[in-house]
């Protein structure tokens, strides 16, 4: 048997992007420019622990483009996380702006950590001390972070106070903006902890209505009930949807007649995973169910909401779904992909369904920059309007090109690129 092919990430990404400026012509400059981040940053630095001992943290900073506006992206703590992972992971962003049109280029920034294995403290001190170490790397009209896996808002809080400490007295309330997914009181948007999750499921209905089918009539399973996954699960449940299995890295769930998930969703706040729930008066006719289940289980709509590379080509053998929800950035591999094609399972790609969470981000950038604060209803209606329109354009391009739904999505992603990189031109 081969052994199976490395693959980096990286390379995963530029592949996606080449097919589609293939079909739609762009100059070879362009990809050239696009197949490689403008810069690479990597920072070596000291925390110390609550023990008195010293430990040295490795943090990326990758600034994929910002020809359509400031760098945008995630932070993830993570202990994978390294330069290939977080490099395709600000690819990705570039290209899932340019989609949806918020006025962003692409970046992502990492620390190879397992928050999981540290005190508050400590990651208080990990969190500043990494945003001192970027330093003027990022800025509110340069590059702007946000949470991604294995980071919320209390520590988006903590990048946006350290930054606002160094920035001085006179640019304390001007550099709020540095950083979105802020807790509401810091200054962060109504509508921006659920975004991601209600942006897959907005995705999700355009996908039925093409269709002409109902989403209270699909069942769901959903790997990862962390930010996305779990807002995701619970809002897909509010609108009728049957959530029928639920994974992450603790455990795996299912009940036929679909999971409690608001019970759910009290039980992980306590316990930290989906693990015990089952087993507990909670969790109703739930069941515990093994890993792999997750993957051939009978769902209309398999939604990976967790890490990278999990549809591999062995598991897209397996999966009993009519429909993939790339809910989380690049959950399926190219050879996983190929197989789906072949079984005819339709797929929404990445950086259209999960685009909710950065257009919310832009949201709370404008919010920042106005001192204003938007209401609930006006958030959803612009983030619902906005991610419709890209659904629009994305099929449309799908039925001009006679193309999958990636490619489109990138197809109308580096239409966009282009034309500015034309009206421009490349300096000097
Ligand atoms: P999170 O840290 O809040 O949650 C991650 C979830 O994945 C947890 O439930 C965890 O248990 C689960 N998980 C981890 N390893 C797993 C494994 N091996 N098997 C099964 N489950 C596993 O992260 P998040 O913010 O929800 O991000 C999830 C995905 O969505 C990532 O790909 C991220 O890049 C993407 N994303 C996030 C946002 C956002 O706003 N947070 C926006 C766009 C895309």
């Amino acid at each position: 048997m081969d052994a199976p092919r490395q693959r980096s990430l990286h390379q995963t990404a530029v592949e996606q992007f080449q097919r589609a400026a293939e079909l739609v012509g762009i100059e070879d400059r362009y990809r050239q420019i696009l197949s490689h981040p403008k810069n690479e940053v990597i920072v070596n630095f000291p925390v110390q622990m609550d023990d008195g001992s010293w430990q040295i943290f490795r943090g990326y900073r990758i600034q994929h483009n910002n020809v359509l506006g400031p760098y945008k992206g995630g932070i993830r703590f993570h202990p994978d996380v390294d330069l290939d992972e977080v490099s395709a992971l600000a690819a990705w962003m570039t290209f899932k702006c340019a989609l949806v049109g918020v006025p962003f280029g692409g970046a992502k920034g990492g620390v190879t950590i397992d928050p999981s294995a540290f005190s508050p403290r400590e990651l208080q001190r990990v969190v500043r001390r990494f945003t001192h170490a970027l330093g003027s790397n990022i800025g509110p009209d340069h590059d702007i972070p946000a949470p991604d896996v294995g980071t919320n808002s209390q520590m988006m809080d903590w990048i946006m106070d350290t930054f606002a400490n160094l920035a001085g007295p006179a640019n304390r309330h001007s550099v709020k903006g540095v950083v979105t997914g802020k807790s509401l009181a810091t200054g962060g948007s109504i509508g921006r902890e659920e975004a991601t999750g209600q942006g897959v499921l907005y995705t999700l209905r355009h996908w039925c209505g093409e269709r002409g089918e109902r989403l209270d009539q699909l069942s769901i399973a959903v790997q990862g009930f962390g930010n996305v996954g779990a807002h995701f699960a619970r809002l897909a449940a509010m609108a009728g949807c049957r959530i029928t299995v639920v994974g992450d890295h603790t455990a795996t769930v299912a009940a036929e007649k679909g999971l409690d998930i608001p019970a759910l969703l009290e039980w992980v706040e306590v316990n930290g995973g989906v693990a015990g729930f089952a087993e507990s008066d909670a969790g109703g006719l739930a069941e515990t169910v093994p890993a792999e289940t997750l993957f051939s289980t009978p769902v209309d709509v398999f939604v990976p909401a967790a890490l990278e590379n999990q549809i591999t080509a062995v598991r897209a053998h397996g999966l009993r779904c009519r429909l993939v929800v790339e809910a989380a950035n690049g959950p399926t591999t190219p050879e996983g992909e190929v197989v789906l094609e072949d079984r005819g399972i339709e797929i929404l790609p990445d950086v259209l369904a999960n685009a909710g969470g950065v257009v919310v981000s832009y949201f709370e950038w404008l919010q920042n920059k106005s001192a204003q604060a938007w209401s609930a209803a006006e958030v959803d209606e612009r983030l619902r309007t906005i991610l419709w329109d890209a659904n629009d354009r994305v099929v449309d391009t799908m039925n001009e090109l006679g193309c999958t739904r990636r490619e489109a999505a990138y197809a109308v992603a580096l239409r966009r690129l282009a034309e500015v990189y034309e009206r421009r031109d490349i300096f000097p």
